[in-house]
């Protein structure tokens, strides 16, 4: 590695030290400042994908009992959200697609094939299409209850992530087409950590950039996902890759700790993204995984099988899946869009006569949704995650001893990882502090943008009475019998 030119450093103001710095902290920032700390990650998971997909597709084919349904289905969704509230975007930093990715992306270089995304696919409607396809198919297929359809789901996944790389620049797949990722994104803007300069001098001193256009002395590349250190805000389309932190010659970067939701509460010309308040497609993202989530949840309690029954007996069809379908389509679409636009309306009315369009005061407030879905998500999660938890014991069991090692008697009696009257009162935490993350969030806007704290508490009004509407449906959701999908315990 040839080193950087001193006349270049020397301008450049030190950077202070923080405690509220992961990459400074002793071990874990060691090992994530590590070159390879990613790689490693990546191929970690990677090769745990392949055991996975080979069970999936010749282990055995009952849910409980077969790796590619349990670790799916129970534990990657446990662990993503758990990670999403503790710290950040950490499965996109060991995502096992990006290792195929890198390989797509050096053989469209060497072949010529590699082309900018055209400007009508940059932004956020393809990976929305594909979550509406995953909400619907999940529950048509039943595919928690398939490893066959579950590895092939992952499969399918990996040869995507390598098309698109293979012809699109940049991290086309991650940005635009990638559902998991868009998860991770909504997600992480609840967490309390981000990427994020040290200093703004240093960077106002920094003649490079290599953050954003790469470090030509150590050959490291500069962000893929257009977003530019100085002017990034918040972890939106962050995949906390960290190629930033190894291009900036300035070690003027670090993974830092901050209030969580802050981001939401004001709307700065993001790098990368523009302003929120102009991006329906982000809009429309929030709306998705904020109704999604309750839906997603909704359709494993035992009301939904009645209402899937009435609505095929009132269709007379033997079938219920339109009856499903339609629920997804009313769920998605309609009532949040009704919802949305009486709450709008509303706070418009009581804010006063400024006559804004409808469409901006409902995408200005819209974001504030996101705490009040990502705790639905973590309440939905944290159900299956902690009544499964322990069957991956048996599970890695029976898949050792099918593969010639000798790992005892499978422990099937194995599932929750904490008492069971213990689920409901952690989940409702969960739900209260999405509660809390949204009032807050709704409260800031509306100060943020009416400098009169009488008309902006108006303008709240309806915001909060809403959230406080989304709550009580929350709970009620998960105060229902929910199927214990992929575990064989059946205690409750
Ligand atoms: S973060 Fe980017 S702009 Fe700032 S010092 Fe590093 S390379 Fe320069
Ligand atoms: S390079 Fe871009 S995507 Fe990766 S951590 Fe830095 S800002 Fe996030």
């Amino acid at each position: 590695m040839t080193p950087q030119p001193l006349l270049k450093l020397k301008s450049i103001p030190a950077q202070p030290r923080s405690a509220t710095d992961l990459l400074r902290w002793p071990l874990i920032g060691a090992f994530l400042r590590w070159r390879h700390a990613r790689r490693s990650l990546q191929t970690l998971l990677l090769f745990a994908s392949g055991f996975i997909i080979f069970d999936g597709l010749f282990g055995p084919q009952q849910a409980p009992k077969n790796l590619a349904t349990v670790t799916a289905w129970i534990h990657y969704r446990g662990f993503v959200v758990l990670a999403l509230l503790l710290v950040g975007n950490l499965f996109c930093m060991a995502c096992p697609f990006m290792l195929p990715r890198e390989m797509g992306r050096w053989l469209g270089a060497r072949l010529g094939w590699q082309q900018q995304v055209p400007r009508a696919w940059r932004n956020k409607w393809t990976a929305l299409t594909l979550l509406v396809i995953f909400f619907i198919t999940y529950e048509v297929f039943s595919l928690w209850a398939s490893p066959w359809l579950t590895a092939w789901i992952i499969i399918a996944y990996f040869l995507t992530a390598v098309v698109v790389d293979t012809f699109f620049q940049g991290a086309a797949f991650c940005k635009y087409v990638c559902p998991l990722g868009q998860f991770n994104f909504f997600g992480s803007l609840s967490s309390p950590a981000e990427i994020k300069i040290r200093s703004a001098d240093t960077c106002a001193a920094c003649r490079t950039k290599d953050c954003i256009a790469g470090n030509k002395f150590t050959g490291q590349r500069g962000c893929e996902l257009w977003l530019f250190q100085e002017k990034k805000v918040g972890n939106m389309d962050c995949t906390f890759c960290l190629d930033c932190v190894h291009a900036c010659p300035h070690d003027n970067i670090g993974l830092m700790a901050r209030i969580p939701t802050q981001e939401l509460w004001s709307d700065p010309r993001r790098s990368g993204l523009g302003r929120f308040t102009q991006r329906w497609d982000l809009a429309a993202l929030v709306v998705v995984l904020t109704f999604g989530a309750y839906l997603n949840a909704f359709a494993m309690i035992s009301p939904v099988y009645v209402l899937r029954q009435n609505l095929a007996n009132w269709f007379g069809l033997t079938s219920d899946i339109p009856g499903l379908l339609l629920i997804f389509l009313l769920g998605l679409t309609v009532i949040p869009a009704v919802v949305l636009a009486g709450t709008g309306f509303f706070s418009r009315l009581l804010a006063g006569p400024a006559g804004e369009p409808l469409g901006l005061v409902v995408r200005r407030f819209v974001y504030s949704l996101v705490p009040l879905g990502f705790g639905m998500w973590l309440a939905h999660y944290a159900f299956h995650f902690l009544t499964g938890a322990l069957t991956i014991i048996p599970v890695i069991q029976a898949y050792l001893n099918d593969s010639g090692f000798h790992a005892g008697q499978p422990l099937w009696q194995l599932g929750p990882a904490v008492p069971l009257d213990w689920l409901f009162p952690i989940q409702a935490v969960f739900l209260y502090l999405g509660l809390f993350g949204t009032l807050v969030a709704a409260f800031q806007i509306a100060a943020g943008h009416y400098p009169n704290r009488h008309i902006a508490l108006r303008a709240f009004l309806p915001w909060g009475i809403m959230a406080l509407i989304l709550l009580v449906a929350a709970l009620w959701i998960m105060f229902q019998p929910m199927e214990m999908r992929g575990t064989i315990f059946v205690g409750l």
